[in-house]
């Protein structure tokens, strides 16, 4: 007997050719791309991107949280891992902010970044917005290698759509997550946490500060950029 009420398979298929078309248009742009069906297998293929000994960054991103992945970096032992995104368990940044300022900048010299981004096009474009600047910043010319992991809830039609999910969505929801789970009072205020709209705030600690469209690459960085697009929703 069929479930008639389980359209998963349904939408699997659905995303997974809509991923198949981002994947087509990335290479157009001299980047990579590749599907998974879950977040096993995203951790699987980051891992198997990782030679061993070479040094690993992280930016902050919910969606690697979410796979798991940087518990395995870890236990597989095989890599120096630069993170400057850990916590103790409850939400407190492990290390000081001077610390991790400092990890930060070391990112730039890291040979591979794993991060994500904030929304793809269908047309490959790769859309983030920071507050820092730090993550976006070292996409464009910082590591050697730079490993994408989305799932494909982030795809979107174009830019202005991409623009519009983050500042309508994805920036508000982020700044929610710091307040409440690690304590960033410091974006209690912001427009997009007390009303859920963006207003285009010149607050002082305004969350989306630095926007980076990625739209391709020179032959000589050709396959640097990889986005592993997986068939679930992750991040925000
Ligand atoms: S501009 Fe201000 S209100 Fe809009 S998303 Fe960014 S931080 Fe929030």
């Amino acid at each position: 007997m069929i479930d008639e009420t389980d359209i998963r398979p349904e939408k699997e298929h659905y995303f997974e050719l809509l991923a198949q078309q981002v994947i087509k248009n990335l290479q157009k742009r001299k980047m990579n791309g590749q599907y998974v069906a879950d977040r096993n297998q995203a951790v699987s293929a980051v891992l198997d991107m990782i030679p061993p000994g070479v040094v690993v960054a992280r930016g902050d991103s919910l969606s690697l949280e979410q796979i798991g992945l940087l518990p395995e970096i870890i236990k597989r032992d095989r890599n120096k891992l630069i993170d400057p995104f850990r916590t103790d368990g409850d939400g407190h940044w492990t290390d000081t902010p001077e610390v991790r300022e400092r990890m930060m900048r070391e990112s730039f010299f890291a040979d591979i970044m794993v991060t994500s981004t904030n929304a793809v096009t269908l047309d490959g474009k790769l859309v983030s917005i920071d507050g820092n600047g730090n993550r976006v910043a070292a996409m464009i010319y910082g590591p050697g290698k730079l490993i994408l992991v989305a799932g494909v809830n982030k795809i979107v039609k174009d830019v202005n759509e991409a623009l519009e999910r983050i500042h309508g969505y994805a920036a508000g929801v982020n700044a929610t997550r710091h307040l409440l789970k690690h304590n960033d009072e410091i974006f209690r205020d912001l427009p997009c946490v007390k009303t859920g709209g963006c207003v285009d705030c010149r607050h002082e600690w305004r969350i989306c500060n630095y926007t980076v469209i990625i739209e391709g690459a020179l032959p000589k960085h050709k396959g640097r950029i990889h986005v592993v697009l997986v068939g679930e929703e992750l991040g925000i």
